[in-house]
């Protein structure tokens, strides 16, 4: 197939200072793209600021003949925000491509966290998302083209221990994306999720303590690291995210999994459950714990891509139990 080429559009790529964000950016100049290299410049927990980090790949992509900006604020703010998506008006004038990538972690056991471990991991996850998306959102609607690609995490998707916070933070990603995939088809914005794996500096911070968790030990000696070739590193994510960010992408609307080079379509699915008797009365509780295990059976699912769609599934299921007509 012809190559994927990224030529004369304009790319965001937030927390490109480091592991993934820093392949992402590296690969869409090599493309074609002019990108926004953001990177507050801080550690593995989201502690202090440097410009040095963002610098560093901007002067990688114009040593190999790329276009590129750095910005260095913090996406954790509204006005970080606004300052990352007018760099790249600034420069060039318009926004193609967001992926909003930067991110830390501040794990700890759920009944421990403080707000310092709270706040900061909101800020930075879930509300960044809001921070950068809107302004980007903005100017790629002015355009009639996007492609938004948030970063999400299996940690939240399938759960992790210590990572409330996080997980919190990387689940809201589902929600805002698959609402921006439906509101943004009427300007050509396509939004999707991505799910990545690697032995990044992040993932360094991850692991502190965690071998203490029995299930993730043996996990990690499942997955037996030793044999998977070194693919569990940031370029063997940079192929699918590259993709959804693509023109050649028409995906909206969906959650993807990058891990040791497994590429997957994650789904969320509605069992068709159990139908109460027609009739405005509500069931007992007890009605619910007799059909419990009809309601947990997810035999015959769908996958609603709306809440529209997840009314035609129930009058469906209706139909199917003998409750409607
Ligand atoms: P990383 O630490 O190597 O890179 C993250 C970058 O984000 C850093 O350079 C950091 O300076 C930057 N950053 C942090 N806070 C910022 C802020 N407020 N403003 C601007 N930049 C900021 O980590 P990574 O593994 O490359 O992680 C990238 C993204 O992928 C994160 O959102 C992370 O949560 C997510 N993720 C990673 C994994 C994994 O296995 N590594 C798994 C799931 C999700």
């Amino acid at each position: 197939m012809a190559d994927i080429s990224f030529a004369g559009q304009v790319a965001i790529v937030t927390g490109a200072g480091n592991g993934l964000g820093r392949d992402y950016a590296l690969e869409l100049a090599r493309r074609g793209a002019k990108v926004v290299v953001n990177d507050l410049g801080g550690s593995g927990s989201g502690v202090g600021a440097s410009a040095t980090a963002a610098a560093a790949v901007v002067d990688e992509i114009r040593a190999a003949g790329g276009e590129a900006v750095a910005n260095t604020s913090s996406v954790a703010s509204r006005e970080g925000g606004a300052s990352v998506v007018n760099s790249a008006l600034e420069a060039w004038g318009r926004v193609d491509i967001l992926i909003s990538n930067a991110g830390f972690l501040r794990n700890g056991r759920f009944e421990d966290l403080t707000d310092e471990q709270i706040d900061p991991i909101l800020d930075v996850h879930l509300k960044a998302a809001f921070y950068v998306g809107q302004p980007a959102y903005r100017a790629m609607r002015a355009n009639g083209y996007g492609r938004m690609l948030f970063t999400g995490s299996a940690s939240a998707m399938f759960g992790h221990a210590w990572q409330t916070n996080y997980a919190a933070g990387k689940g809201a990603m589902l929600g805002l994306s698959n609402v921006i995939a439906l509101e943004g088809s009427a300007y050509g914005i396509q939004s999707n999720v991505l799910l990545p794996t690697a032995n990044s500096r992040l993932a360094a911070e991850m692991d502190q303590g965690f071998m203490e968790i029995p299930a993730f030990a043996q996990a990690l000696q499942n997955a037996d690291f030793s044999t998977s070739d070194g693919r569990v590193v940031p370029e063997f994510n940079t192929p699918l995210a590259l993709y959804l960010v693509s023109k050649d992408c028409t995906a909206t609307h969906g959650v993807y999994s990058s891990n040791s080079g497994r590429y997957a379509r994650v789904r969320i699915c509605a069992a068709e459950g159990w139908v109460a008797p027609r009739g405005a009365t509500p069931p007992s509780i007890e009605d619910i714990a007799s059909h419990f295990d009809q309601i947990s059976e997810l035999g015959d699912f769908s996958e609603p891509m709306t809440v529209y769609d997840e009314f035609t599934a129930v009058a469906k299921a209706a139909r199917k139990q003998g409750v409607y007509p």
